[in-house]
């Protein structure tokens, strides 16, 4: 018996296998294609914060952003490229956004290029996105294979009708979800990222209609998550990587100008967003259990979350948006705190809030 199964192998199933397996604890990971084959195989890996007005989601990347440098350098230091980053705003309505973010922050804001729009540069790193995922699995037993049955019986998860677990941990994405709950609806979007060969040199990462990476020895990487429109499950026609190029270079040029180039390789991937943009982390309602209870008040503008019926031992952690490496490590080890200490999850993570809407509208 394991103590924890984690089901999907992107970055925020690895990271949740390696803090749990800092505590002592017998981790398996499921993936059904291997360690960093959805979403976090494609990314760019860029941390960052968000260059946004003030929010929930800013706040929480912003102290994210803190945490996951130092974690990578602490950690993973010869997977974490520090670099300049250069942000630079779309538009007029970025530039406003960017000049009220430059007066009410607490990062250290370097000299910047004279650009036409608004733009700041901060120091910031990325991360070798597939490598990362394999070390921080390298603890937990890895198993490839598709979950398809949960079942929890007499104190125990049975997974698959073979393996069994105390814990489990729903990592899994974009993709189709194992326990279907209606108010958990998870929004895929496809990106893709382009390593190229060229003559042009950049100094640091660069974010403006694309991300940019710096370049080293004649290569750079180029990527977005922005095709809202194609799905891999749901689309008719095969994703048009010829084209998907075209606009990638199109948008990178407009920032950098690019001589000589040269694809050498494609990456592609679905990230999973939120329908308010914050991370989903914690337990998951049992909405039909939830919904007979007679004593709750669903008509509330305060729900409170303790009321509610949770599958038992089971969390989530998913919807990271653009920032799952910016996250990961941050929501991992508030997962895990609350995991073996039973440390409150704040609100705005939790999946109950969906709950709480999805009730109310019923
Ligand atoms: C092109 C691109 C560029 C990006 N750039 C950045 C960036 O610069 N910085 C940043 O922080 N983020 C970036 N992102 C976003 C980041 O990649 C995602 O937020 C992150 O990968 C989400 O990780 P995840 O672990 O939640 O999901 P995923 O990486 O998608 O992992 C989910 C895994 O679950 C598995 N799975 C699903 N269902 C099952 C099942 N039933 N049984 C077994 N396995 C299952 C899948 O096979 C998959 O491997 C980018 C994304 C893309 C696509």
């Amino acid at each position: 018996m394991y103590d924890v199964v984690i089901v999907g192998a992107g970055i925020n199933g690895c990271a949740c296998a390696h803090e749990l397996s800092k505590a002592g604890k017998r981790i398996v990971l499921f993936d059904k294609e291997g360690i960093a084959s959805g979403g976090s195989g494609a990314a760019g890996a860029f941390i960052s914060p968000k260059f946004s007005k003030a929010g929930e989601l800013k706040e929480i990347l912003h102290t994210a952003f803190k945490y996951s440098m130092s974690f990578y350098e602490k950690e993973f230091p010869k997977l974490l490229t520090k670099s300049k980053l250069l942000h630079i705003a779309k538009n007029e309505t970025d530039d406003a956004i960017l000049r009220i973010y430059k007066e009410d922050t607490d990062l250290e804001l370097l000299n910047t290029p004279d650009n036409e729009r608004e733009s700041l540069c901060i120091n910031a790193g990325l991360v070798n996105a597939r490598p990362l995922c394999l070390a921080m699995a390298k603890s937990a037993q890895f198993i490839k294979e598709e979950v398809l049955s949960l079942e929890y019986d007499d104190g125990v998860w049975l997974i698959n009708e073979t393996y069994t677990a105390k814990e489990v941990i729903l990592a899994t994405g974009a993709y189709k979800q194992i326990l279907p709950e209606p108010y958990i609806q998870m929004r895929g979007i496809w990106g893709h990222r382009i390593d190229i060969e060229t003559t042009s040199t950049n100094a640091h990462s660069i974010h403006q209609f694309v991300s940019i990476s710096p370049s080293t020895d004649g290569k750079l990487a180029i990527g977005a998550t922005h095709n809202v429109h194609y799905h891999p499950q749901t689309s008719t026609e095969a994703y048009d990587v010829q084209e998907g190029r075209k606009e990638l270079l199109e948008k990178a040029s407009r920032s950098l100008k690019l001589e000589n180039v040269k694809v050498v390789k494609d990456y592609t991937g679905l990230r999973s967003g939120s329908f308010d943009y914050m991370p989903l982390v914690g337990s998951l309602v049992l909405s039909h259990e939830t919904l007979e209870n007679k004593d709750i008040h669903f008509q509330t503008k305060k729900p409170n979350f303790q009321e509610y019926t949770y599958y038992p031992h089971l969390t989530m952690i998913n919807g990271s948006g653009g920032y799952g490496f910016v996250l990961a490590p941050y929501l991992a080890q508030i997962l895990t705190e609350n995991i073996l200490c039973g440390k409150e999850i704040p609100k705005g993570l939790q999946p109950a809030r969906f709950f709480g809407r999805y009730a109310k509208k019923l």
